[in-house]
C-alpha cells in the first residue's frame, strides 16, 4: 500500500537521563521509519509510553497514564498503544494480560526493531483481527535481552539544540541489591570509541557545544583499549566543544587518572555526581555498593584537592531493609561532612527480582519510619544546599542558556557547576554562553543579572 500521508508517532518518557535519551533514540528510529513525530498523543497514530522501573511509585503512575491514554482508542480504534523501557521489560507479558488494550510491550534491547514491529502489529490486525472486544488485534511482546546491543549506528532525534546526551554505555555489570537495572537492561555494553567520536563530530557540526556522556556506570567504560578517562579527554579536546559532563559515575571508578583529566581539560565541567546511597558501612555492604564510608570520603578528597570548588551531587536511599536509626544517623552525619551541593533522596522501594526483596521481612522498615527518615534527610540537605548557595550569591558565572523560564521575560540556564540560574533576557540568547551575576537564591536555584551576552552558539 502506498501511503499518501505520514503516520504520526508520539513518545512520552519517564525516568532517568538514559531513558530520556532512549526516548530520543526511538523518535529517531520512528522518523527513519517514515513517521512524523508529534507533540501530543491526541495527534498520533502510535503512542509509546517509555517507562522507568526504579521505584514502585513511578510504575503505578505510568500504569494510570497508560489507562488514561487507552481512552483515545474510543474514537480511534486503530491507534497503537505501546509500553517500552524498563517497566515493560520487568513486567513483560503480564502487562499485556493486566492491560489487554496495550498492543506492544518492548524492552530496551528491542528498539532497533521498533518500526518493523509496529508494521507487524498493523499486518496482524489486517490478517488476524481479535475477537475480544478489549483488543483491536494481536498483541506483541519484544523482551529478549541481547549481549551485544549497544544501539550502535542508530540516530537519535535530539530534543535540545543546546545540549546533547550521548549514551556511550548500556546496562550494568554491578548487582547493587536494591537495583532492578541489571535485570531489565542486561550487562554492561560499551560503544566503540570511534563511533562515539563520530557522533560528537556530528553534534558539533549541528551547532551544539555541550555534551553529556551517559552510562549506567559511565566511568567503568572500556572499549577497543580506551578507558573512560581517555574517551573523556578526547571528547573534551574536540574543537568547538565548550562543555562536557558525564552521568552517572560509580564512586569505585573515580580514579586519580579520571580526576587528572577532569582537572586538566578545560571543557570538563566542575561538577561531579557521586552516588553515595548510604552513610553506614554495614548498609553499604548489604547494598553491595563496593566502597566503604572511608573509601567514599577518600574519593571526595581526591576530587576536591584536584578541582577546588567543584560542585558535588549525590543519590541517597533511606530505610534500606535492616537500616537502624543509628545507621540512618550515620548517613545524616556523612551528608553534613561532605556538604553536597545537591542530593536526590528516596525511600527504599522493593523491586521484585532484586536480592533486597529476599531479605527477612522483619528487616523491612515500616513506611511511617521510612517517611520520617526521608523528611529529616530532606530538611537537613535543603538547609545545607541553601547555605552553600547563599554563599555563592554575588559570584559572576558563565551561564549556558537552555530555554525560556516561567517568569516574564526570563530565560533559564546552567553554570559550569550545574547550578540553575534564571534571569531577564531575550529568547535570542538561548544556546549562548553569557556572563551573569548571581543576585539571589531560592535555596535551590539562582536569580541572576545579565552582564555580558555572547553570540548564541546556535540560533534558537
Ligand atoms: S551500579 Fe548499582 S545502582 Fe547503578 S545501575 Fe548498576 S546495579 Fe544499579
Amino acid at each position: 500500500m502506498i501511503r499518501t500521508t505520514k503516520k504520526r508517532a508520539y513518545v512520552e518518557t519517564y525516568g532517568c537521563q538514559m531513558n530520556i535519551s532512549d526516548g530520543e533514540l526511538m523518535e529517531g528510529l520512528l522518523e527513519d521509519g517514515g513517521y512524523e513525530i508529534v507533540s501530543s498523543p491526541e495527534q498520533a497514530d502510535v503512542v509509546l509510553v517509555n517507562t522507568c522501573a526504579i521505584r514502585e511509585h513511578a510504575e503505578k503512575r505510568v500504569l494510570g497514564r497508560v489507562g488514561q491514554l487507552n481512552g483515545l482508542k474510543k474514537d480511534r480504534p486503530d491507534l497503537i498503544l505501546g509500553v517500552t523501557g524498563c517497566m515493560a521489560q520487568r513486567m513483560g507479558e503480564s502487562l499485556l494480560e493486566q492491560a489487554p488494550y496495550i498492543d506492544l510491550v518492548m524492552g530496551p534491547d528491542g528498539y532497533r526493531s521498533l518500526p518493523g514491529r509496529l508494521e507487524d502489529i498493523e499486518e496482524g490486525r489486517r490478517t488476524r483481527p481479535s475477537r475480544s472486544s478489549k483488543k483491536r488485534g494481536p498483541q506483541l511482546a519484544v523482551l529478549d535481552l541481547s549481549l551485544g546491543e549497544n544501539y550502535e549506528g542508530l540516530v537519535q532525534r535530539r530534543a535540545s539544540r543546546v545540549s546533547a546526551w550521548v549514551p556511550i554505555q548500556r546496562g550494568c555489570d554491578h548487582r547493587c541489591t536494591f537495583c532492578i537495572v541489571p535485570y531489565v537492561r542486561g550487562g554492561e555494553k560499551n560503544r566503540r570509541p570511534v563511533e562515539v567520536m563520530r557522533e560528537i563530530d556530528d553534534i558539533v557540526a549541528s551547532g551544539v557545544t555541550e555534551v553529556m556522556l551517559l552510562g549506567q556506570t559511565v566511568n567503568s567504560y572500556e572499549a577497543d583499549g580506551w578507558s573512560f578517562p581517555e574517551l573523556l579527554r578526547a571528547v573534551a579536546r574536540v574543537e568547538s566543544i565548550e562543555r562536557v559532563r558525564f552521568m552517572s559515575p560509580h564512586p569505585k571508578d573515580v580514579t586519580p587518572k579520571l580526576v587528572d583529566v577532569m582537572a586538566e581539560e578545560s571543557a570538563v565541567c566542575e561538577h561531579l555526581h557521586l552516588p553515595l546511597q548510604a552513610g553506614s558501612d554495614r548498609t553499604l555492604k548489604r547494598m553491595l555498593r563496593r566502597y566503604s564510608v572511608d573509601g567514599f570520603l577518600e574519593k571526595v578528597a581526591l576530587v576536591r584537592d584536584a578541582i577546588p570548588g567543584i560542585a558535588l551531587s549525590t543519590d541517597v536511599i533511606v530505610a534500606f531493609p535492616g537500616e537502624t536509626e543509628e545507621e540512618f544517623e550515620e548517613t545524616l552525619e556523612l551528608l553534613r561532612t561532605v556538604h553536597f551541593d545537591e542530593a536526590y533522596m528516596y525511600k527504599f522501594s522493593p523491586r521484585e527480582g532484586t536480592p533486597a526483596t529476599r531479605l527477612p521481612t522483619t528487616d523491612f522498615v515500616s513506611d511511617d519510619e521510612a517517611q520520617d527518615r526521608l523528611e529529616r534527610l530532606i530538611d537537613m540537605q535543603r538547609a545545607i544546599q541553601s547555605e552553600i548557595n547563599r554563599g555563592e550569591v554575588g559570584r559572576i558565572e558563565e551561564v549556558l542558556v537552555e530555554k525560556e523560564a516561567r517568569g516574564p521575560n526570563q530565560i533559564l540556564g546552567r553554570t559550569r557547576r550545574n547550578k540553575l540560574v534564571a534571569f531577564v533576557g531575550s529568547p535570542d540568547l538561548i544556546g549562548g554562553y553569557h556572563t551573569v551575576r548571581l543576585t539571589d537564591t531560592t535555596g535551590a536555584t539562582f536569580m541572576g543579572e545579565l552582564l555580558e551576552a555572547r553570540i548564541p552558539a546556535v540560533s534558537p
